[in-house]
């Protein structure tokens, strides 16, 4: 029985994790973390039988206490209970399916306890790739890839030698605007933005996919998964998601993985590594394909993607701005306080204005990100 904990159940990736379980004899959940949905954490908590639970809301984790009759369910919160879900000594594997950079300290301290680590949190990646994988290496834990594209290089590497890659080549849909004109793009609205053509996903990431900044944090989140210098990885549109990523060789060869767009695909392999398992759900069909379509995407329209690219060169704690600035203009822009194409305003201002770090701490990245949120809250709220 492999023992699985879950910071981040109530979520997209979460839930999608738990049908995985569900479809599984030789899974078990035996740690959760949510951040205020206790309603369904209450379901979860029946169905799967998890020993230990964390909300982070300190009023909802007692108000659960209260409400549970079944003393056997250990109740935490806050930053605490994050770290002690993702350290629990039964489990074997963490899924870091929460949100935002807050999954820095679960993960660093879940490899810390020597779990392997199922990382769908790329934001944790981004900011501390430089401090994640080497302690990984110097721990023998394994982080596995979530994220879809990054699943899909992951299965292009196996049996190859990592020395023999030439590029990664990640293919991005577009996002819900693919097709505007920045002129069009003054006039979207939230509701527009949250209508993803292949994903249903957390609402963040769905408005990163249509800033093409999920691009960006995916181009940074493989260099730290894979090895690889910057200039080896490149984004090539494929509008379908039907080639969730490829990998070109030294030799020219290039091997891509395909399939439908399910997340249960990459959080399966991911769980049952190195063994693949049948899987329910619909199967690629090519005699109802009419046509892989590829194109460049709009950098000059959709600067999300340069940035990262620029954060990425710079590196030490520009990478940290570039996220955290894109998680404030986020909450703004879900908030209705901004615009959309402002996100990329407040992202560039900040990656202006900052004075780089380099290689920087566990402190110094949470230091930053305090200062990306002051000065955004003086430049931008006035
Ligand atoms: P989501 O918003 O649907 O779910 C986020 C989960 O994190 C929820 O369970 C929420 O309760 C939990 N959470 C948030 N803040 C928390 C806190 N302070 N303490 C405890 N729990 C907290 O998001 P999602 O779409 O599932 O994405 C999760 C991560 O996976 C993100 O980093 C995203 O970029 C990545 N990812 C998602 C998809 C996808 O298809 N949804 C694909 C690839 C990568
Ligand atoms: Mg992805």
């Amino acid at each position: 029985m492999k023992a699985i904990s879950i910071i981040g159940s109530t979520g997209s990736i979460g839930t999608q994790t738990l049908d995985i379980v569900r479809q599984s004899d030789d899974m078990k959940v035996v740690a959760l973390a949510v951040c205020s949905n206790v309603s369904l954490l209450k379901k979860q908590i029946s169905e799967f039988k998890p020993k230990i639970v964390a909300v982070w809301n300190e009023d909802k984790a007692k108000q659960l206490k209260n409400d549970l009759m079944d003393d056997s369910v250990c109740v935490v919160s806050g930053m605490e209970g994050l770290i002690a879900v993702a350290t629990y000594d039964k489990a074997d594997i963490v899924v870091t399916a929460i949100v935002g950079m807050i999954g820095i300290r679960p993960t660093v301290e879940a490899i810390l306890a020597g779990k392997n680590i199922a990382l769908a949190n790329k934001e944790t990646l981004v900011t501390a790739g430089h401090l994640i994988m080497p302690l990984a290496k110097e721990k023998g834990v394994s982080v596995l890839p979530v994220d879809s594209e990054h699943s899909a290089i992951f299965q292009c590497l196996q049996g190859e030698c990592a020395s023999e890659i030439e590029r990664l080549i990640i293919t991005a849909s577009g996002g819900p605007f693919r097709e505007k004109t920045y002129e069009e793009l003054q006039y979207v609205t939230l509701e527009d933005a949250l209508k993803h053509p292949n994903w249903s996903m957390g609402k963040k990431i769905t408005i990163d996919s249509a800033t093409l900044v999920n691009k960006g944090l995916e181009v940074i989140e493989a260099r730290w998964l894979f090895g690889v210098a910057p200039e080896q990885i490149d984004v090539i549109v494929q509008p379908q998601s039907i080639i969730h990523s490829m990998v070109e060789f030294k030799d020219g060869s290039i091997k891509a993985q395909l399939g439908t767009p399910d997340m249960k695909l990459p959080i399966q392999y991911a769980l049952n590594y190195p063994s693949r398992k049948s899987i329910q759900g619909e199967r690629l069909d090519f005699t109802k394909l009419s046509g892989i379509l590829l194109e460049q995407p709009n950098r000059k329209v959709f600067r999300g993607l340069d940035f990262a690219y620029d954060a990425m060169y710079v590196g030490g704690s520009m990478p940290t701005v570039y996220n955290a600035a894109n998680e404030c203009a986020v909450t703004k822009f879900m908030n209705k306080q901004i615009r959309f194409l402002q996100i990329y305003d407040v992202i560039d201002a900040c990656m202006q204005a900052h004075n780089v770090i380099s290689n920087p701490s566990l402190e110094d990245i949470l230091e930053t990100e305090q200062w990306v949120y002051s000065y955004i809250h003086k430049k931008f709220s006035a």
